[in-house]
């Protein structure tokens, strides 16, 4: 696909906000999606201090921009600043993108859907019923908790460093949506016992991200079963030493990448108001693959 875009006049746009911006992959990503479908909309970054978070926020509602992301370190922060916040964003704490209608501003958190889309596209199932073991307890370990017991998996556990952030994140989605939880440090032994028996296995952790290539985000690895669906969340390498290990037991193993599109293209939806033709979702997809491969 042909990627075109042309500013002018008429140029609808949206931004992200956040210090820093200049690593982001969400400009490659959006004006990608824009240049494909000829939509007349563009997106930039712009780095905010603290201190003039509220008159950044005040001023794109000012300017009329369609809607805008955020970033490290405001997700949290910009809550206050909102109209009204979606369910799931509030359950996650996290807002990471914003609308704004007849100028009011409506925030959602893009992630859980993004890691539900990837997970399912890429996988071809789903979490109904599933034992679910996510090591980490950060933000993204939390929607991808709050995602899994929202489509109905049996059981999750929450393994980490840190058990008490894990306990949180377990009590939380226990206490909301009535899913069997359980936590678990990863100082103790029985994390081994719980990734060698559920069904699916997701690192959360960034731990193997780059440059740190060699970590891995347990103590000692698992014994992968082959039955086993093995999710890392981290893109960046593409195949993590953990997801390596778990494709030679024969797993099927997915990377963070999936995420991080299809929480774009939920992000997009929700500015646009398009729902995007699963066929053209999937062009867009290898179009983007080919840019960050
Ligand atoms: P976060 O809130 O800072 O949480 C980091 C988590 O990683 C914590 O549980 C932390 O444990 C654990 N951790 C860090 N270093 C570790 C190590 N060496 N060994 C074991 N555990 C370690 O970060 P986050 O926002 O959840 O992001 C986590 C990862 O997800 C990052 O790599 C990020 O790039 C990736 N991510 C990807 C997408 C995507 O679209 N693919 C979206 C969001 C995030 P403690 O609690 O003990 O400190």
């Amino acid at each position: 696909m042909e990627m075109e875009n042309k500013v002018t006049g008429k140029t609808k746009v949206v931004c992200l906000i956040g210090n820093p911006v200049e690593h982001s992959v969400s400009p490659v990503l959006h004006n990608t999606i824009s240049g494909c479908l000829g939509v007349d909309l563009v997106y930039t970054a712009f780095r905010v201090d603290k201190e003039c978070l509220e008159s950044a926020v005040k001023g794109l509602k000012a300017l009329n921009v369609v809607g805008f992301n955020v970033t490290v370190p405001y997700k949290k922060d910009i809550i206050g600043f909102l109209d009204h916040t979606s369910k799931e964003a509030l359950l996650m704490g996290a807002v990471n993108t914003v609308k704004i209608t007849d100028g009011r501003l409506y925030g959602y958190n893009t992630d859980a859907e993004g890691f539900s889309r990837s997970f399912k596209e890429e996988t071809g199932t789903g979490f109904a019923g599933k034992s679910v073991a996510i090591i980490g307890a950060g933000g993204a370990a939390r929607a991808i908790a709050i995602k899994a017991a929202m489509e109905g998996a049996g059981k999750i556990y929450l393994i980490n460093r840190t058990p008490e952030k894990a306990r949180d994140i377990a009590e939380m989605v226990s206490n909301n949506m009535g899913t069997s939880t359980q936590y678990c440090s990863t100082g103790e032994d029985a994390y081994i016992d719980i990734l060698a028996k559920c069904d699916i296995l997701i690192n959360s952790t960034s731990a193997g991200m780059f440059p740190h290539t060699d970590e891995v985000p347990v103590p000692r690895l698992p014994v992968f079963s082959k039955n086993q669906i093995v999710y890392d969340v981290i893109y960046n390498p593409s195949k993590t030493r953990f997801l390596a290990e778990a494709e030679k037991a024969g797993c099927k193993t997915v990377n963070g990448l999936g995420m991080l599109f299809y929480q774009g293209v939920y992000a997009y939806e929700i500015w646009t108001g398009m729902n995007l033709p699963e066929s053209k979702v999937r062009d867009l997809f290898q179009s983007f693959m080919r840019i960050k491969t």
